[in-house]
């Protein structure tokens, strides 16, 4: 007598798997019955109709499998971005926040202050700067720890983009003549807040000093007006390149 092949065991196991798996379970109480039963011996359910919502079941779930499947890939690097999203947005938030808490606000006064100015813009045709610093801006009083850290050469504000704050130094408010000048160092910070270079915030207000009221006539010895036209000459040197010497400003 030759002994038992040694595949003998596993076979008789996988049919007994096998058995169990075609075994019809009831889709009513649960029980599994056997293959040869048409209706289930607990509760004398159909057994048949059982068998179909499964095949119906893993239809369902391979139609599923190629982009959204809860294993998939995609899945899986969608839940990935987001996470990355996630943290992203609460690391903005805790810098927002640390920005916030590391420096004064401004008092009630120079709210005031701040509203006539932007009042001037609105009323001289920059409403989308004054809708900005009037909508999206937190303005403080003091330097927070990034302007600390970042050093500000004899400014009369500074804006951390794209936190949308505006610092407001005491310049601003004791050395301006007025709130037409106000008005121009904010339409300065207003091109900041839509993430522009200095460049480009010295050509803005430049341009728009006319339209602004903000001209050599009016202003021209006042000590932001000797400020800002030094500075736009540094950083924007072409708006003075006009005239017969070529050495006059192209917007007076
Ligand atoms: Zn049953
Ligand atoms: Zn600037």
């Amino acid at each position: 007598m030759s002994p038992p092949a040694p595949s003998a065991k596993p076979a008789v196991l996988e049919r007994i798997t096998e058995r169990r798996a075609n075994s019809p379970k009831c889709a009513r109480c649960g029980l599994v019955n056997f293959r040869t039963e048409a209706t289930c011996k607990r509760c004398g359910a159909s057994l048949d109709e059982a068998t179909n919502d499964t095949t119906h079941a893993a239809t369902a779930s391979a139609a599923m499998l190629p982009e959204h499947a809860p294993g998939s890939k995609a899945a899986f690097l969608f839940r990935r971005a987001a996470a990355v999203c996630g943290v992203t947005a609460l690391l903005l938030f805790a810098c927002y926040v640390s920005l916030i808490f590391s420096s004064a606000p401004l008092n009630a006064e120079q709210r005031r202050v701040v509203d006539r100015a932007i009042d001037v813009l609105d009323q001289r045709g920059f409403a989308r700067d004054a809708l900005i610093l009037r909508r999206l801006v937190n303005y403080r009083a003091s330097d927070n720890w990034w302007n600390r850290y970042v050093g500000h050469a004899d400014a009369y504000a500074a804006t951390n983009f794209p936190f949308e704050v505006v610092t407001l130094y005491p310049e601003f408010f004791n050395k301006s003549a007025d709130d037409v000048e106000r008005a121009a160092i904010l339409l300065h910070e207003a091109q900041h807040l839509r993430g522009r270079g200095e460049e480009d915030a010295f050509t803005t207000v430049w341009r728009a000093k006319r339209q602004l009221g903000w001209t050599h006539d009016s202003h021209g010895n006042t000590r932001v007006w000797r400020n800002v036209s030094e500075f736009t000459e540094k950083h924007a040197p072409k708006l003075f390149r006009c005239g017969p010497d070529g050495d006059t400003d192209c917007y007076e």
